[in-house]
């Protein structure tokens, strides 16, 4: 679910609000000081999303480049979108060992 920052001009403070469905919220009310003088802003937050959802916009097609690999929230979801487009079920070992590498505790346990 898309999640937003707006800043108000009128505090200067920044909240994050949460967007359900095709709702668009151009000026929420400020939570610190009740204005409605709102803008959305871009903010990192807004690339948080479920795993489940990357999974879904996550196309296997696609070439990946490094930077794909430097979140390590990627790692393992390729072999895992894959395993599921074939059927193959991983088991929750996998998932452990996707948990170990995400964490870079593999990495430390092989050297
Ligand atoms: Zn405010």
């Amino acid at each position: 679910m898309p999640i937003f920052e707006y800043e108000c001009a009128a505090c200067g403070g920044v909240a994050s609000h949460v967007v359900l469905g095709s709702e668009q919220l151009q000026h929420p009310t400020c939570p610190i000081c009740g204005s409605s003088q709102t803008r959305r802003v871009m903010s990192s937050f807004a690339l948080v999303e479920s795993e489940a959802a990357r999974m879904n916009n996550f196309d296997t097609r696609k070439p990946r480049d490094e930077s794909f690999y430097r979140d390590s929230r990627n790692v393992g979801l390729w072999a895992k979108k894959r395993a599921k487009e074939m059927g193959v079920d991983l088991g929750s070992k996998f998932d452990e060992t996707v948990e170990q590498a995400r964490t870079g505790k593999l990495i430390k346990d092989m050297i």
